[in-house]
């Protein structure tokens, strides 16, 4: 039991994690241990037991030095394996002790050096009649291996490990657990005595074996605990004398299990184990589990044997297990190709992965799949509804998981994905590019599940003292649990399919951001031979033209008395030709000035931009007697100059277009969301809504010149002004009734652009 002080640790269980077992410094009683300082091998600790072992006290060993103890002989083959690079070559090594006249007794000595560098002595007794030839177990592992080239499934080589160790061993029940990604275990295995009652197929919880014990099995790979009841000696002294330290026994085979554990082996009523632990990649995959109902002792060989049969056993078995998925893993590849196919082919690569089959949903086995992107959702088969999605794309983005996220109980995680548990309890999410998802969806499975006792009750405290005492619970009666929102979990062929999809989908991202790069770049390039025109048509071509006029006025001052009244008519024409050429020219000069990279982006009031025009404009008001009225305008960023050239276009149109009443003109605004709606209202002709769109285009007008003046300009112009500051315009009319002109102005302007990702 473990010992905790109430006032630090309320709960108790959290410390259980914590416990530094590895240097408690106590063994088992049945060997003796020495911990010896190099080269003199001097003994600076023992175990306590070794009074009643060897028959010498403690306080007279620790003034010897190993070659005390034993004869010439055995010192000479021992220092010569000492030298060797690893001590595998000298472990196990007899070592006869005399006792006293000519009394021996017989250990298996093995030796290893700690994290600090001191070297340890195990002695254990030897037990020969449990020793196996070399040949005799290798005909053993010859037999286990061709049993498991004939079997099948994972579970059948886990069937054949258990029962062969239990036939080399004789233990009373032998157990393959196999742990969960969540740490706990579950018993896939099981060879025991007929009378016993099974654990197959029970579920332990994974605090059964807390981390320092999981740790430990992961660098010790085979522990005997031969007397579970056994009483416990202590290494005297205490600490080590030369570091001042507790001495480092992790991979001490008699070190002492935590008594906590020793407690939960008595509980469960077993007498002796032995336990071999599964490594694969690194990571502790299982434990091969031993009990015996009585004490029991296994020879250091024999758990060895114990030890290598399992590894080479267990080498097949994962082997196994990685080619069992290596069929599914085929099976996704093959999709992931139909995918990249269809992208390929598809308009853009979210059609590909939704609207053909396979599809997305196929490469992860997933009932429902979500791609955000660009601010849109695409969904596939059942999914939660956008609301839900949009609000969990935002806690995704919190996650701040770089490549991929998954779990099999999203609403343990995420609360709010209870409300839709039956579709999404299962979630694999991949980031494309900032802020873009796939996410795949699992729906939840509900399960029972058998653990080997109640599992949130896996420790039971009891007071006394003050002191919270902390023990392993004592029922290990089955007990039955439901488990909800959970989906089945992601497979790891599943998630690096996904992994291999995000892959591609960035390639395919970069690529079209890289096609977009050109052709901003080819619209730049042809944009500045716009420009390169417009300067031509205003400056080279306006110098022809006034040519042209001033010689025809020049021809018809001269020779005025000569022209008859035809011929001043044509020259007439001629020069209204010539002035509106120059206007036609002035008006694409203008155009062409409407460009984004010259606009001043800053806070402007609109106010200040509709009173010049309204300035610039006057004449014509008056002369029109027209009645303009406004809202009160807002500020906003953008540019005063384009703004003002905006109103005044739209205004003369109104007065233009008017009816035969006289013109009554308003100019509104009001807020919409992250945008300014402005208007320009007028009582004049109308327009035809067919031709709403035409409009907006240079040159399009829907008069002639007699019956009103004009290039087709003005519009087209407006509709510059208001794309360069990211807003809409649009008209709406009814022919004869008058017309009103709206456009938008996004609030935030330029950086709300910026704040949207789009290169203005
Ligand atoms: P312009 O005024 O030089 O003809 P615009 O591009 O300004 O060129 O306008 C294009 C056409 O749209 C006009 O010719 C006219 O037919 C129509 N239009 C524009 N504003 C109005 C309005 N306020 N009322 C009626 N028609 C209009």
């Amino acid at each position: 039991m473990v010992n905790i002080k109430t006032e630090e640790n309320p709960s108790g269980l959290k410390d259980l994690d914590e416990q530094p077992i590895h240097i408690l410094s106590q063994i088992q009683p049945h060997g003796v241990l020495l911990v010896l300082e190099e080269p003199s091998l001097r003994i600076l600790q023992v175990s306590s037991n070794v009074e009643s072992i060897l028959g010498i006290s403690t306080e007279i060993i620790l003034h010897k030095y190993l070659e005390d103890l034993l004869d010439p002989f055995q010192m000479e083959r021992i220092e010569i394996g000492l030298k060797q690079d690893s001590l595998d070559f000298i472990n196990p090594t007899k070592i006869w002790i005399r006792i006293k006249g000519d009394d021996y007794v017989i250990f298996d000595g093995i030796f290893h050096r700690n994290s600090s560098g001191y070297l340890i002595l195990e002695l254990e007794p030897t037990t020969s009649q449990e020793s196996i030839p070399f040949l005799s177990f290798y005909h053993l592992a010859k037999i286990s291996i061709n049993q498991l080239e004939s079997s099948s499934s994972l579970i059948d080589f886990c069937q054949i490990i258990v029962q062969e160790v239990r036939k080399i061993t004789g233990f009373d029940r032998v157990m393959l657990y196999k742990f969960d990604l969540d740490g706990h275990g579950e018993v896939i295995a099981e060879e025991k005595r007929e009378e016993m009652e099974p654990y197959l197929g029970l579920h332990y919880p994974a605090s059964d074996i807390p981390k320092p014990a999981r740790k430990m099995f992961s660098s010790n790979w085979i522990r005997l605990i031969p007397d579970a009841a056994t009483e416990l000696v202590q290494l005297f002294p205490e600490i080590n004398p030369i570091s001042h330290q507790p001495t480092d026994l992790t991979y001490s085979i008699l070190r002492s299990a935590s008594p906590c554990h020793l407690q939960y082996l008595h509980n469960m009523g077993v007498g002796s184990s032995l336990t071999i632990s599964l490594i694969k990649e690194g990571k502790l995959w299982g434990l091969i589990a031993c009990h015996h109902l009585t004490p029991k002792y296994v020879s250091y060989e024999l758990r060895k044997a114990c030890e290598f049969l399992g590894r080479v056993i267990f080498s097949e078995l994962s082997e196994r297990e990685d080619t069992e998925d290596y069929d599914y893993r085929i099976q996704l590849n093959q999709i992931q190709s139909a995918l990249i196919d269809a992208m390929s082919q598809a308009e853009n690569f979210i059609d590909g992965l939704t609207q053909h089959q396979p599809n997305l949903l196929d490469l992860t086995s997933a009932q429902g799949a979500a791609i955000y992107f660009g601010g849109k959702f695409t969904l596939v088969g059942e999914t939660p509804p956008e609301t839900d999605l949009i609000l969990l794309v935002q806690w995704l983005q919190k996650q701040n998981q770089k490549e991929v996220f998954y779990t099999n109980s999203l609403p343990k995680l995420y609360s709010d994905a209870q409300g839709f548990k039956a579709i999404g309890s299962g979630l694999l999410a991949i980031s494309i590019s900032h802020k873009n998802y796939v996410i795949w969806f699992r729906p939840e499975v509900i399960q029972t599940v058998k653990w080997g006792g109640n599992p949130h009750q896996a420790f039971e405290t009891s007071q006394a003292e003050g002191q919270v005492l902390l023990s392993p619970r004592k029922s290990f009666e089955q007990w039955k649990e439901t488990l909800r929102l959970q989906s089945l979990p992601w497979k790891q062929v599943e998630i690096q399919a996904a992994l291999e999809l995000r892959k591609t989908l960035i390639n395919i991202v970069l690529k079209q951001a890289d096609e977009l790069a050109q052709l901003a770049h080819d619209l730049e390039l042809s944009n500045s031979d716009l420009k390169k025109f417009a300067y031509v048509a205003s400056h080279d071509l306006q110098e022809p033209l006034n040519q042209v006029v001033n010689y025809v006025q020049l021809l018809e001052m001269r020779y005025h008395q000569a022209l008859d009244d035809d011929a001043k008519q044509f020259i007439n024409y001629a020069v209204e030709g010539v002035s509106l050429m120059q206007t036609l020219i002035d008006d694409i000069l203008a155009y062409s000035k409407v460009d984004m990279q010259r606009i001043e982006f800053q806070f402007t009031e609109v106010q200040t931009a509709l009173d010049r025009a309204l300035i610039n404009l006057r004449k014509r008001i008056a002369e029109n007697q027209a009645t303009i009225t406004y809202d009160p305008m807002p500020n906003v960023l953008g540019d005063g100059t384009q703004l003002m050239q905006l109103f005044q276009n739209l205004i003369a149109n109104a007065i233009k277009f008017r009816s035969a009443k006289s013109p009554e003109i308003h100019i509104g605004v009001k807020r919409i969301e992250e945008a300014w709606l402005f208007s320009v209202e007028d009582n004049g002709i109308g327009i035809d809504l067919q031709f709403a769109e035409r409009i907006f285009i240079i040159f399009q007008r829907l008069h002639t010149r007699d019956e009103y003046p004009g290039t087709g300009m003005g519009l087209a112009i407006c509709k510059k002004i208001i794309e360069c500051h990211r807003g809409k315009i649009w008209v709406e009319s009814k022919l004869g009734q008058g017309s009103t002109f709206y456009f938008t102005i996004p609030v935030g302007g330029r950086e709300g652009e910026r704040r949207n990702g789009r290169k203005i």
